[in-house]
Parts: C-alpha cells; structure tokens; sequence
C-alpha cells in the first residue's frame, strides 16, 4: 500500500516540476519579447562555458589566465542582466524556477537522500486520511475568523463575555503558533459544547502550522483510533505502517479532534495514554478538541489520563450558544 501510494505521490510531484518548468518558459519568452538582450546574454553565458572548456583543452599553460579571463566575461554579462532586470520592473527571481517546496525543488527528497518533510507530510496525509483537509483548510482558517459572532453579553456564572473569552483562547493560540518552534512544553486542550468553535480553532492551528512546513497530523478521535486499531491488529489490506504510526509519536504537532467520540475500550485507552505519555515525554506538542467537561474527562478516562491533561495542557473552555459554525 505504501509503495504504491509512494510511487502516485512522487508521480504528482514529477507533474509539478514539469509545470514550474513550463512556467519558466512563459515567463522568460515573456520577458524576452520585451527585452531581446536578455535572451542574447543567456546565449553568451552558455557559450562562454563551451568557450573556455575547448581553450583550456587547447593551451593547457594558460589555464589560470583563461578562467581568469572568462570569470571577469561571465561577471560583466550578468552585471548586464542584473541592471536589465532591476530596470524592467520584473522581480528578480523572475528567471528562476519557483517550485512548491524550495527545501527539495519539488523532488521529495533532500540531497542527503533523506525524504523532505513536505513529502513526509504528503504520505501521512495519505495514511491518516487528512487528504480533504486542504480544503477546508482554506476555507477555515484565522484570517476568516470573525470574532463579532460571539455574543458580547456575560452569562451569570461566568466572568467573561463568550467574545472575550475567545479573543483570549484566540491570543493563546495566535502565541501558541508563533512560539511553536521553542521547547515551551505547551500544549492545548479545548473543551465545551457543540458548536462552540473547537474544531474551527483546530483547524486554524493545523492551517498555520502545515504552512510553515512543520509536520502534522490531524484526525478525529473516532477515526484515529480505528486506524490505530486497524494498524495494531492488521484488520485491513490497507492498515497503515509502521512508520505512519510511530508518526503519532514523532509527529511536530498531533491534532486530535473530538476525544470522546472514539470507541470506548482498555485498547483505545492504553494507546491513548501511550501516545500522550510518549509525546510529553519527548517535547512533542499536541492539541485536543473535546465535547466532554473536565468531570466527564476525568470519569471516562484513567487518572493517569487525567492527571497528563490537567497538568501538561492548557485547558481552555469554549462557550456560547450553539453557532453552527464549523458547519457552515
Ligand atoms: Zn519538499
């Protein structure tokens, strides 16, 4: 299963670099048209290589002279195409091949044979079925967020409004992304009724975090959880391997959404445990979504669950009435 996805992902990245390449010729035939000089200097830099190899094949003496002299050619031509270009008005990476991911040049793997961790992302995207997460990815996602439907009037037993509480879970997040790199030790824990705005959040972290290349999975507890068991118990043909699932582990940011909604068992429990131990353990930061109060957290799962949340997250309670929106 892995191999065959491998080969369709690497087959999709071979059509992006065709399509950077092609890109790169509009534009230089674009570019060119108006300014004919620029294609000339193209010629002569290319010539200028032929050029040299075939006289330092000839006067094997003169070769220091002869670099010398073709370095201070091939300087002068692209001084040339520099004040061409500043003048032009185009950006100057206009002649370069703008791919994806500028870390591999769209290949997938770094020079060090290593896969890149866009290609990491793309097959645990694949495993973990995250693959129509794009989509609504761009639709929610912080610069959508529009915190004037919350309701400005507090509710007796609360101290804030539900616009202020989310404008402070929304500066906790904003933080918790823009300091996701440092070791902080943080992780969130968003808790509260349907409706109230946890997987939108979710999705707004999962959104920034991806976009600056960072390593992410993302799957709701009742879904991750038949994976894992699928995986554990090789249910399925297309069970996930074990790369993916030590991804759980090793992954820059786990994002579970609705815990609580995972089929209840000592297996379900004992991998949930394992998981969220292994990653404090480690420094791996993780989020959590649930409908669940704290008591019912406590009640459902073992208090060494427990005790791991309530120390290690930062637990954050959504309400509000019911806004419909994560399903708009
Ligand atoms: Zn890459």
């Amino acid at each position: 299963m892995r191999e065959e996805t491998l080969r369709k992902i690497l087959s999709k990245y071979e059509k992006k670099r065709d399509a950077a390449a092609n890109r790169l010729e509009l534009r230089k035939k674009k570019l060119y048209s108006v300014f004919p000089r620029l294609e000339e200097i193209e010629g002569e830099i290319f010539s200028l290589g032929l050029k040299m190899g075939k006289l330092a094949l000839d006067n094997p003496d003169d070769l220091e002279s002869i670099v010398e002299h073709s370095k201070q050619k091939l300087e002068t031509l692209k001084r040339e195409k520099e004040a061409i270009m500043k003048s032009s008005g185009f950006p100057a990476d206009y002649l370069s091949m703008q791919y994806e991911c500028p870390l591999c040049k769209d290949r997938g793997f770094l020079a060090s044979g290593e896969k890149c961790t866009c290609l990491r992302q793309e097959l645990i995207a694949e495993a973990y079925k995250m693959s129509n997460l794009k989509q609504v990815l761009l639709r929610e996602n912080l610069a959508t967020f529009n915190l004037d439907i919350f309701s400005d009037e507090k509710n007796s037993n609360s101290e804030l409004s539900p616009k202020e509480n989310m404008a402070t879970i929304l500066a906790t997040c904003d933080n918790f992304i823009m300091n996701f790199a440092e070791s902080n030790g943080e992780n969130l824990l968003f808790y509260g009724t349907t409706g109230s705005g946890k997987t939108f959040m979710c999705n707004c972290i999962a959104k920034d975090l991806l976009d600056r290349g960072h390593f992410v999975i993302y799957q709701t507890a009742f879904s991750l959880f038949a994976i894992i068991e699928d995986y554990r118990f090789q249910k399925r043909d297309n069970a996930i391997d074990r790369e993916s699932y030590e991804s759980l582990f090793e992954c820059d940011l786990l994002i579970i959404d609705d815990l609580g909604s995972e089929i209840q068992n000592t297996f379900t429990i004992s991998e949930l445990f394992h998981i969220l131990n292994t990653r404090l353990i480690n420094g791996k930061k993780t989020v959590i979504s649930t409908n669940l109060t704290l008591i019912e957290l406590d009640q459902r799962y073992t208090g060494r669950i427990f005790s791991r949340l309530s120390s290690n997250f930062n637990l954050l309670r959504f309400f509000g009435k019911d806004l419909r929106w994560e399903n708009r």
